[in-house]
C-alpha cells in the first residue's frame, strides 16, 4: 500500500515533510531513537555518530525531514544558514575551532549517503586526510 505524507510549505513555497515515520533521524527527533545529544535548538539538532570516525564526530540535522543538503537549500536558506552555524557551535563546544575540522554532507549512493535525512557530520580532533576516500 501507498504511504502519503501531508506535506508543509516553506516561505519559499517549497514542499517539505515534517517527519517520516520509517526515517532514523525524524525517530530521533521524537525520541524514539536514543542518541548522546550535543546541541539543540528550536529547529536543529546535534547529538554524537554512533560510529565516530574522528575524536570529535557530530551530526547536526534539521528536525524537519529533507533528504538531501539541495532539497533543503532550495526549501529553507534560512535553515541550511541555521544548521551551518550549528555545525560551527558544536566545533566550539568540542574545543576543536582553532584546530580546524571539516563538515561534510554526503549525498546520494556514490558519497555513501546512508540516511536519507540531511545531516552534517563535523569530523575534527586529528588530521584528516584529503582527498577522502
Ligand atoms: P551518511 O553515511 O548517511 O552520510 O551518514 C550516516 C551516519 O549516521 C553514519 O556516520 C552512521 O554511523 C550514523 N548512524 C547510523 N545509525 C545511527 C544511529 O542509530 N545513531 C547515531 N547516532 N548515528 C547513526
Ligand atoms: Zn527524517
Amino acid at each position: 500500500m501507498a504511504t502519503i505524507y501531508v506535506v508543509g510549505v516553506t516561505g519559499e513555497g517549497q514542499a517539505r515533510i515534517p517527519s517520516v515515520p520509517e526515517c532514523l533521524f525524524c525517530r530521533i527527533v521524537s525520541g524514539g531513537v536514543p542518541a548522546s545529544l550535543v546541541l539543540e535548538s528550536s529547529r536543529t539538532l546535534s547529538f554524537r555518530d554512533i560510529s565516530p570516525q574522528a575524536p570529535t564526530h557530530v551530526l547536526v540535522i534539521p528536525k524537519d525531514h529533507y533528504p538531501d543538503l539541495a532539497a533543503l537549500a532550495a526549501a529553507d536558506g534560512g535553515l541550511l544558514t541555521e544548521l551551518v552555524n550549528q555545525a560551527a557551535e558544536v566545533a566550539r563546544a568540542e574545543g576543536i575551532s582553532g584546530s580546524g575540522y571539516r563538515v561534510v554532507f554526503n549525498t546520494g549512493a556514490d558519497a555513501g549517503q546512508a540516511v536519507p535525512h540531511v545531516h552534517a557530520h563535523v569530523l575534527g580532533g586529528r588530521g584528516l586526510g584529503w582527498p577522502p576516500g
